[in-house]
């Protein structure tokens, strides 16, 4: 075997230029399937992969709804592979609202501005620069690595990874894990870096509930009114303190952190202990107990007619194994007057912090940052892990990047003035080489 070629332009290079190329080929996904789509960013990912002699296969569950697939072949091939995912799709921006156009790529204050800087062209960069290094310098992986990038997550994945898992599922052949997005970024706990490795999602369940009563007229006397009874019902769904509930990835966060940080922390209730974290306890806080949230009204159309039927969405989300007890929780306040409709519902999903690949992890984070911590935790939303986790694949959240102390980057996803650190990207991208190169 020949040694690795070092005359090429390395990852660290090329990951800015490519994050700013995606930012730039805006692929807002409206959920209504107006908008760009992805077809000219998955074009564009393909000329990239193809340049160091890929092939990727491109899909289309929709017209222009596109997502690509190519096999970088392992040193071993026996083994199970490995699935990098990544998601072309971006939430809308409003321009006028940003410091900077959101869909030029511009760079200032040593960051990358722009829709999808975090969420995630920036991981979509990284994977794609560390690649093509490795294709040019002759580099494999060890085992197969599959790289996807996919339509539609912003809106599900509809038309994106569900669509590949049900429509193609040949196409993740003897994976057995995958990493993607929101985790693997740091945050600053005290004067402790600590990375927040995501192996945990909470399900989303909504629901449509449904008050039906006597339509008249606003002037009389009316004891079945639909517009009472559905108020009632969302009320009492609206105010309801959700128990807590702790599943294994949030016990493992919280004991770890304490230990590191020397908190003491009461798993019975961890909220105390939890408010000591800062920025932290927002993005844990969510994942303590289910929640069920009234956002939206439906009901009549004039101001003395009272309506036969009225319309309330509830955004319901679960944590893993505890989707019964919500839907049980839901029927006891609501009772028997009012019904309630599945409009949307995804799973939980929940792995343990544990094994080699997670070895892998620990092990490429310390040495890029020696001192920093690494813990698992669970996400209050959720990501295309929960589609590939339908195939038995071992979903984590990791996209690894130093962040500042001062960032506020959960406040980055679907935010106004949505930015990356040049340096994080930069780290990201020697952390993946390391993680993959020992994965
Ligand atoms: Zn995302």
């Amino acid at each position: 075997m020949s040694e690795p070629r070092t005359d090429v332009p390395s990852a660290q290079d090329e990951v800015v230029g490519i994050c700013r190329d995606l930012i730039r080929i805006d692929s807002s996904n409206y959920g209504d399937g107006s908008g760009p789509a992805e077809r000219a960013a998955a074009e564009y990912v393909a000329g990239q992969l193809a340049e160091v002699g890929l092939e990727p296969e491109i899909f289309e569950s929709e017209e222009r709804r596109t997502s690509l697939v190519v096999r970088f072949e392992g040193e071993d091939s026996s083994r199970p592979g490995l699935l990098v995912h990544g998601h072309l799709d971006v939430v809308p921006a409003a321009a006028s609202d940003w410091t900077h156009d959101p869909f030029a790529g511009e760079i200032a204050d040593d960051c990358l501005w722009g829709r999808g800087a975090v969420d995630m062209k920036d991981m979509d960069a990284m994977v794609i620069a560390l690649v093509r290094q490795m294709r040019r310098e002759g580099r494999k992986p060890p085992r197969d690595l599959v790289l996807s990038f996919l339509a539609d997550e912003e809106a599900g994945g509809k038309f994106g990874a569900h669509w590949m898992v049900d429509n193609h599922p040949e196409q993740f052949e003897g994976v057995s894990e995958a990493i993607s997005e929101v985790g693997g970024f740091s945050f600053t706990a005290g004067d402790r870096r600590v990375y927040l490795i995501e192996t945990a999602q909470k399900g989303i369940h909504w629901l449509k509930l449904v008050a039906e009563g006597r339509a008249g007229h606003g002037s009389m006397v009316n004891d079945d009114n639909a517009v009472t009874a559905l108020a009632e019902a969302v009320a009492r769904v609206g105010r309801h303190e959700w128990p807590m509930r702790m599943t294994p990835t949030v016990q493992k966060f919280l004991e770890q952190m304490g230990d590191a940080l020397g908190i003491e922390v009461d798993l019975t209730n961890p909220e105390p202990a939890l408010a000591k974290l800062g920025n932290l306890a927002k993005i844990v806080g969510a994942t303590l107990r289910n929640t069920a949230n009234p956002t939206y009204l439906k009901a009549g159309y004039k101001h003395n007619v009272i309506p036969q039927s009225a319309e309330a969405f509830i955004d319901c989300r679960f944590l893993p194994g505890f989707e019964d007890e919500l839907l049980a929780t839901i029927d006891e306040l609501i009772g028997p007057e009012v019904r309630r409709e599945t409009v949307i519902q995804d799973i939980a999903y929940e792995t343990t912090f544990d094994g080699a690949l997670v070895d892998a992890m620990l092990a490429a984070l310390q040495a890029e940052d020696p001192g920093s911590l690494a813990v698992p935790y669970c996400l209050s939303g959720g990501t295309d892990n929960k589609s590939f986790s339908l195939l038995g694949i071992r979903g984590f959240g990791f996209a690894p990047l130093r962040l500042p102390a001062d960032l506020d980057f959960s406040g980055m996803f679907h935010g106004i003035d949505e930015r990356v650190p040049l340096d994080s990207l930069k780290f990201g991208v020697r952390v993946l080489d390391r993680f993959i190169a020992t994965s």
